[in-house]
């Protein structure tokens, strides 16, 4: 019987053995997910597991992490066909799994899941409770637990030797090195059973990284760039600036509104590069002076020219555009815009391409 993975849509279903993320896709997710999630992370070293890199918390605060990661495949023994786990290779060294964990030195042991919804998903063991069990052992993590964390953004569970596990996605790895932190031993729930889950409150009320938002290492992920094939550039740059990071810059300049209208729905937000993406060097690819937070439709009509903005923020339509079609597309709706002093080349480039 095929093992049960996430399907396209989130769901869960039979389906074919997942290849998983390689070790170089594994590190530079958490890279990401760390240093979009109000931290600034650099590496130490990269060179064998664990890997060891120091973590700014941004509260003047460093922490010395050391992290082993593998990815998640399907289960063992066992065959249950939900079963997922990661194998802890026997060239891991022990240094990570032996040192105390204490307020600025941590230790991640964490798998990732290539899930095929779109979204690699994380599942966290402990780290500590699992040295001295001996080498190439595995850990378990089931692919509802996985799936759980599409709804609940982090989700804890028990592994099969009743340790407390959580499974999230990239962008709440900043609240899951939270409960490292807080906690220390990852069970912070069972010392006080009547608190509210931690699914929840990581969710509702806390999120003190998630919500911030801030991206303090844009100079390296230029650096990081520049090191790329030009293939590799384009595949990179338009991934993960293109639709992920830019628009986290501009969440984090604008709050989560369209600059034209009221839509305040972040999945129907865009961040939209007023020089043509294509036509933008790296470094403007990612400054938040050429960039628009959108709606999908009002992106749609500034992409394609059929609207533009003066230097004082006044829309400019299109002549091409019928009275008829200025009403349905409620051109009189749209809000001036704030224009700063650094944002006018941009705007010039993009008035000089209105549609005419
Ligand atoms: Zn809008």
């Amino acid at each position: 019987m095929p093992y049960n993975q996430i399907t396209v849509t989130g769901t869960i279903a039979p389906g074919p053995d997942p290849k998983g993320p390689n070790p170089a896709t594994i590190r530079q997710t958490i890279y990401d997910a760390l240093n979009t999630n109000g931290f600034s992370f650099s590496w130490i070293s990269k060179a064998h597991q664990p890997y060891h890199g120091i973590l700014d918390t941004g509260a003047g605060s460093t922490i010395d992490l050391y992290i082993y990661a593998w990815r998640i495949i399907n289960g063992g023994r066992k065959k249950l066909v939900s079963e997922k786990r990661i194998e802890i290779s026997s060239t891991a060294r022990d240094e990570g799994f032996n040192r105390p964990t204490t307020a600025t030195e941590k230790t991640l042991l964490l798998g990732l899941y290539d899930s095929p919804h779109g979204t690699p998903i994380f599942a966290a063991w402990d780290a500590p409770s699992n040295a001295n069990r001996g080498k190439q052992k595995s850990c378990q993590v089931s692919v509802e637990a996985l799936q759980a964390s599409i709804q609940d953004g982090i989700h804890q569970s028990k592994d099969t030797h009743d340790n407390t596990i959580y499974t999230f996605t990239p962008d709440y790895l900043g609240d899951y090195i939270d409960l490292v932190q807080s906690g220390n031993t990852l069970n912070i729930a069972s010392t006080n059973p009547v608190a509210v889950p931690l699914s929840k409150k990581v969710k509702d009320t806390t999120l003190p990284h998630k919500k911030k938002r801030t991206i303090k290492s844009v100079e390296s992920i230029l650096a990081q760039i520049s090191n790329l094939s030009q293939t590799e550039k384009e595949i990179v740059v338009k991934h993960r600036i293109g639709q992920g990071l830019f628009k986290e810059l501009l969440l984090n300049k604008y709050g989560c509104k369209c600059a034209l209208c009221t839509i305040t729905t972040e999945k129907m937000l865009i961040g939209s590069h007023i020089k043509e993406w294509s036509a933008s060097s790296d470094e403007e690819k990612l400054d938040v002076n050429n960039g628009l937070l959108l709606c999908a439709h009002h992106d749609a009509l500034f992409d394609k020219h059929l609207i533009s903005f003066d230097n004082v923020g006044k829309l400019i339509v299109s002549p091409t555009l019928t009275e008829q079609e200025k009403a349905e597309l409620q051109l009189d709706a749209i809000s001036d815009i704030s224009v700063s002093s650094e944002m006018l080349p941009y705007l010039e480039i993009h008035r000089s391409k209105l549609r005419r």
